[in-house]
């Protein structure tokens, strides 16, 4: 049987640079940043802090899949800019999630790496399109995806040019609801011994919940994470979406210094 590309069979690991941050070799990757990009302010303070402890890349979104039409969508293009002049300021990579083919325009420009969000991840013809050019894709886990599923999702981007592909579990869906979703460790051991992409861990919509998001980061590096990408802001409770789950920035200087510690 012909292997898929996405298994360990059919080549080796796959690392690969965003800017100069490496996924897949031997250093985490530490993503940080707010849920949305709310004003050029937040994210230049949150940057500032952010880039002293130790983070590598930014996240924020500015084109926001929500669940109701009627809350907040994301500041669009002004976003997109406000990422593009923090990034350059603070010499970070940023990540932002793209909904439609159509944002390619603006997003293509102005930022390093395009996450595909947990329910765009069976959108095919979004992932053919990325998986066309030359740029690095952060793909989620579908909310209710099997690993196969997930997997073959990858599959589509790979198998027409792009390997520049990290994986992320963000949690599924399951009969819990103390916590928003369930964060399935054993998913990140599946991949590293079964596939060759790098993989990070996103304990922030994996839980739900900012008070275990420390030890659910530990818990993902345990089980062999390449990263994790944590959503933070400068004052939490204000966070515009996903506030609940959004750590501070002591926050995530401490779960950086836990990953040092664990010494992988
Ligand atoms: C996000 O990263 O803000 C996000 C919407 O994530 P997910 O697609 O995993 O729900
Ligand atoms: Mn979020």
């Amino acid at each position: 049987m012909k292997h898929l590309l996405v298994d360990k069979y059919s080549g080796p690991n796959i690392k690969f640079n965003v800017k100069d941050v490496l996924f897949g070799g031997n250093e985490k990757v530490f993503i940080s940043g707010p849920c949305s990009v709310e004003s050029y302010e937040q994210m230049d303070e949150l940057a500032y802090q952010l880039s002293n402890i130790g983070v590598n890349m930014l996240r924020g979104g500015a084109f926001k899949p929500r669940t109701s039409p009627y809350d907040f969508q994301g500041l669009k293009q002004e976003g997109i800019k406000i990422l593009k002049s923090i990034s350059e300021k603070y010499n970070m990579p940023v990540v932002t999630e793209i909904m439609d083919i159509r944002d390619l325009e603006i997003l293509l420009p102005n930022i390093d790496m395009l996450q595909i969000g947990s329910r765009n991840m069976y959108n095919y013809s979004l992932l053919k399109e990325v998986g066309k050019l030359d740029v690095p894709v952060l793909l989620k886990r579908g909310m209710s995806a099997t690993i196969q599923e997930w997997m073959y999702a990858a599959e589509y981007i790979m198998s027409e040019g792009n390997e520049k592909i990290v994986l992320c579990e963000r949690g599924i869906r399951t009969f819990e609801t103390y916590t928003r979703n369930t964060l399935d460790i054993n998913a990140v051991a599946v991949v590293k011994n079964k596939f060759r992409l790098p993989i990070i861990v996103d304990p922030s919509h994996g839980t739900g919940l900012r008070e275990i998001v420390h030890s659910m980061s530990l818990a993902s590096i345990a089980a062999g994470a390449d990263g994790l990408i944590i959503e933070s802001h400068i004052n939490p409770d204000l966070a515009i979406s996903d506030a609940r789950q959004t750590v501070d920035v002591e926050t995530v200087h401490r779960i950086i210094k836990s990953v040092e510690k664990m010494g992988w």
